[in-house]
């Protein structure tokens, strides 16, 4: 996608000037582990019953504007009202809405280095981030700094696993933020299936969430993209006080979310405790290929909590391109970011595709 023109941008108020097409950087490869995306997809059969629930949607109608039965089911997984929940277009329509609804002229406290929208949706509605960096080395927030900060600040995100460093945050640190920052607190929780196992079953998969009826600032954001596969049908939902899913309600456009996507996502969560066995071998997937990339000479790791890790080698941006050309496995490169020299990120495949990658890392830094 090309540049913005000068032509064009003089049409735009000056606030969006600095902005540029999104760019995935994909590259299509056999093994691709760049966008932190399930690998093993819907099991075989689940995915005949969705299929089945495709071929029964109306098209010739709206879509149902709050996904009803979607919301209603997701409801009772977590043990909360259906007032509770709404069902957006994919976490990232849930994070623009949240800054559309709560974030005009507002301060942002934030903790880079981390999920790279934030600050992105939220300037483009006049938010300022005011970042709390994290430890250099260990790549956790500092805690001090930001509860220091946060009475200062209109609203807060805070991500659990984050992207791209694969921490968590314990649920009493949440707390502490809820109870520091005067409005409202995102915890994106795009990847909370994955800090253990059990967490499809268990029903609460997310850290914060039984905080929430003591604290009604708290956001809560999940997706189906990652531990459910379905990054392409465009399901996120968020979890939080009735009067808070109202405003965003109020912010969102009616019918985001298709019916294809609300009958797939249906069958998705309905059948949750089938996509455990993959999750299982996921995590273990995780430890084995941690454990054999820190064998290998100038790998650093960080420990993970996510579908992904980051690892920290000399010259990444050329490893990430050799990796690419010579072996076309695809990682995501974030060495140019801000305190993230010589890093990659890299999602846990299947066993194949993890395979793969430690071989050709094998060859290419062994
Ligand atoms: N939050 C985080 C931390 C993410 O990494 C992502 C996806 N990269 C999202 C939210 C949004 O995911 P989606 O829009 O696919 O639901």
């Amino acid at each position: 996608m090309s540049q913005i023109p000068e032509r064009v941008k003089q049409w735009m108020p000056a606030h969006l000037h600095g902005l540029e097409p999104y760019d995935p950087a994909f590259t299509p490869c056999d093994t691709i582990l760049s966008a932190n995306e399930n690998n093993f997809g819907v099991p075989a059969s689940v995915r005949d019953e969705m299929l089945a629930a495709l071929a029964g949607v109306e098209e010739m109608r709206y879509p149902d504007a709050l996904s009803g039965e979607l919301r209603a089911e997701l409801a009772a997984w977590h043990g909360v009202e259906p007032a509770n929940v709404l069902v957006c277009n994919g976490g990232d329509e849930a994070i623009f809405n949240f800054f559309l609804a709560f974030g005009g002229g507002a301060k942002l406290l934030n903790c880079p280095p981390t999920f790279e929208v934030y600050e992105l949706y939220g300037s483009m509605v006049g938010v300022s981030a005011h970042n709390v960096w994290r430890d250099p080395e260990t790549l956790r927030p500092r805690w001090d700094e930001l509860l220091a900060a946060a009475p200062s600040c209109d609203l807060a995100v805070i991500t659990s696993p984050n992207n791209p460093t694969g921490d968590a945050v314990e649920r009493a640190q949440v707390e502490l933020l809820l109870e520091a920052v005067p409005g409202p607190v995102l915890v994106d929780e795009a990847y909370a299936e994955f800090t253990g196992a059990g967490q499809l079953a268990a029903g609460q998969p997310g850290t914060a969430l039984p905080l929430l009826q003591a604290h009604p600032n708290l956001v809560v954001l999940h997706t189906l993209s990652k531990a459910f596969g379905l990054a392409g049908a465009r399901i996120g939902y968020v979890i939080a006080d009735p009067g808070v899913i109202s405003a965003l309600a109020a912010v969102r456009q009616p019918y985001s979310v298709n019916s294809f996507s609300q009958a797939a996502a249906l069958v998705a969560v309905r059948r949750r405790e089938e996509f455990e066995p993959n999750l299982r071998t996921l995590l273990a997937e995780r430890s084995r290929v941690q454990c054999a990339l820190a064998e290998l000479p100038g790998v650093t790791l960080w420990p993970s909590d996510a579908n992904f890790f980051l690892m920290r080698v000399p010259g990444a941006a050329q490893l990430r391109a050799r990796l690419r050309d010579e072996h076309s496995i695809l990682v995501r490169d974030f060495s140019a970011k801000p305190g993230l020299q010589d890093c990659l990120r890299v999602t846990v495949g299947r066993p194949e595709d993890n395979d793969a990658l430690l071989g050709a890392l094998g060859t290419l830094l062994g």
